[in-house]
């Protein structure tokens, strides 16, 4: 094969269970995630050398329990940079799986490339039998190779299915089918070398977003809503300056009476409030289970309330203040 005729694909490795190192091979629970390097991961999947030429980096060794906005800003300025480059054809990122779609959901609206970037992980840690890493990883640098994949913003490739950056959450603390897109599906698959697409991706990312990383993100926090909630969070988060708040309502968004009150108090105060659902699947609607136009909040679609906090952070950081509009539209 003419190996100098293959895509040449950046991977930057931020750390997770896919570099998790456990001292016995039956643990898949009991581990340190982030402490494999890059070079190993790579090393561990030699038929990487049949798809694609490799450029490695080591961006950081996390459990990405521990994920920044500070590193986030750091991933999508060196996926920029590299991709701006004409010898660099693709990036895949390896990730934790904790935090995983936070970072490609903050990715999807930052980057400002049309190649392709995918991020990957794995449910159990490299040294565990049956680990899932590698295959993630040959699927995931397999995406990124493909022509297919450009222009359809940030993806997912784990365990066999393509997943949009939007769409995607973690659902199981540990199956190896742990991520799903409720509401929309998968985006296609990757499969023995094989990369299909079945549906596309129709909400703006990328070079459409009009979001960019910063070196000061605002901080937001987020308030679940449960039977007996109070206002002792919220009240502390807005003596302590928040910009914005996410709740993570019962059903459609809907939250306790106490914690509206205390809502519509930090509305008052000038803190933006984003109704988010804690259900997991379908969305909350404008003025549904709460009145926004009265309240002053803003309804977070079919967001989940974390993608919900990465939209509001960066909404808040570019000076925007039609937020309703930016949910509508992202
Ligand atoms: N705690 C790990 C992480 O997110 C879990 C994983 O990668 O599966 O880094």
């Amino acid at each position: 094969m003419n190996t100098s005729s293959l895509p040449r694909i950046a991977v930057l490795a931020t750390g997770g269970t896919i570099a998790g190192q456990a001292g016995d091979a039956s643990k898949t629970a009991g581990y340190k995630a982030g402490v494999v390097g890059v070079d190993k991961l790579l090393d561990a999947v030699p038929a990487l050398g049949n798809v694609a030429r490799i450029h490695a980096e080591q961006i950081a060794s996390i459990d990405s329990k521990d994920m920044c906005a500070a590193l986030w800003t750091t991933l999508s300025r060196r996926i920029d940079a590299l991709l701006a480059q004409d010898d660099i054809d693709g990036v895949v990122v390896t990730h934790g799986t904790d935090t995983l779609e936070e970072t490609a959901y903050l990715l999807h609206l930052t980057v400002k490339s049309a190649k392709p970037v995918v991020l990957t992980a794995a449910m159990r840690p490299s040294t565990a039998l049956s680990a899932d890493g590698p295959l993630n990883l040959l699927n995931a640098v397999t995406v990124a190779a493909s022509k297919d994949a450009a222009g359809k913003g940030v993806l997912v490739a784990f365990n066999n299915q393509i997943h949009s950056a939007r769409d995607v959450t973690k659902t199981s603390t540990y199956a190896v089918d742990a991520f799903r897109s409720p509401e929309t599906g998968a985006l296609g698959f990757v499969q023995d070398g094989r990369v299909e697409f079945q549906r596309t991706v129709v909400r703006p990312h990328t070079a459409a977003s009009e979001f960019a990383v910063t070196d000061a993100w605002p901080t937001v926090e987020i308030v679940a809503s449960y039977a007996d909630a109070s206002r002792v969070t919220v009240d502390a988060l807005v003596a302590a300056g928040v910009r914005g708040i996410v709740v993570a309502g019962t059903g459609n968004g809907s939250m306790h009476a106490t914690l509206t009150h205390a809502l519509a108090d930090a509305v008052k105060k000038g803190v933006a409030v984003v109704r988010a659902s804690r259900v997991g699947s379908g969305h909350v609607m404008r003025n549904g289970a709460a009145s926004d136009d009265a309240l002053g909040t803003v309804s977070a679609g079919t967001l989940n309330p974390y993608k919900a906090r990465v939209l509001l952070m960066l909404a808040l950081a570019s000076g925007a203040n039609d937020l309703q509009r930016i949910f509508d539209t992202y």
